[in-house]
């Protein structure tokens, strides 16, 4: 297995995110790829200002593509929740503006994780039950030169919480109820989240596109 490393096919994941790498590192390695990053190459400007999840993912598999020449894999995440129209959706990293305020804000809470989450607690405050369903989607484009590109996804349903709970994870972790028991994605250990998360989904789903791609012929340049 390993001294075929040189004439694996190779694709790059367009992520500076270890904890993404790694895991999809196991699995590009397992489907037969040899995976590079952004720690490989310089990394792009790439502004994500697509309507979808689909748009954002692909245009920065594109750009890397284009500048690259190597086939090229991107992913985009978003948390719509269903009382407030699909909000924040694709605005989920940036949903409370800078300079923004929130309700709460003398408490403290600076990164911009924490006050996406006040924002999110305001917004739905008084929306009870399961008027606070939720859930997560991931998209995962993959792009090749010259061909069109695919698209895996991965979705996890559940609740936002009328508190913040637990310690783990990042983003909406400690306000994300997963259907399972009822704990926040915070409360859960990191395999637990990643075989119940929308992420964990969308990585298991774009196996078999690897595993079609490490079966070509890696190409002559
Ligand atoms: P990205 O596309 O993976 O960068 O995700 C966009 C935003 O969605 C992040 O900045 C987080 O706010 C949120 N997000 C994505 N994945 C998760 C997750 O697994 N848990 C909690 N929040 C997440």
């Amino acid at each position: 297995m390993s001294e075929e490393g040189s004439s694996k096919l190779r694709l790059l994941f367009a992520t500076t995110n270890a904890g993404k790498l790694y895991e999809l590192r196991q699995l590009a390695e397992r489907a037969g790829l040899q995976l590079l990053s952004l720690s490989d190459v310089a990394p792009l400007e790439v502004e994500e200002n697509g309507a979808t999840l689909e748009e954002n993912a692909e245009k920065k598999a594109r750009a890397y593509v284009a500048r690259y020449g190597l086939a090229a894999l991107a992913d985009d995440t978003g948390l719509f929740v269903d009382a407030l129209d699909g909000a924040p959706g694709i605005y989920s990293a940036r949903y409370a503006a800078p300079g923004e305020t929130l309700p709460g804000a003398e408490q403290g809470g600076q990164t911009q994780d924490q006050r996406n989450r006040r924002k999110l607690l305001a917004a739905l405050r008084g929306v009870v039950g399961e008027g606070r369903r939720a859930h997560f989607r991931t998209v995962l484009a993959l792009a090749l030169p010259g061909e069109p590109t695919l698209f895996a996804q991965g979705r996890c349903q559940g609740r936002i919480s009328e508190e913040e709970r637990g310690d783990g994870g990042f983003g909406y972790d400690p306000l994300f109820e997963t259907q399972a028991d009822g704990r926040t994605m915070a409360e859960l250990t990191p395999a637990e989240k990643n075989a119940l998360s929308h992420r964990g989904a969308a990585f298991r789903a774009v196996v078999p596109l690897l595993e079609a791609l490490a079966r070509r012929r890696p190409e002559a340049s």
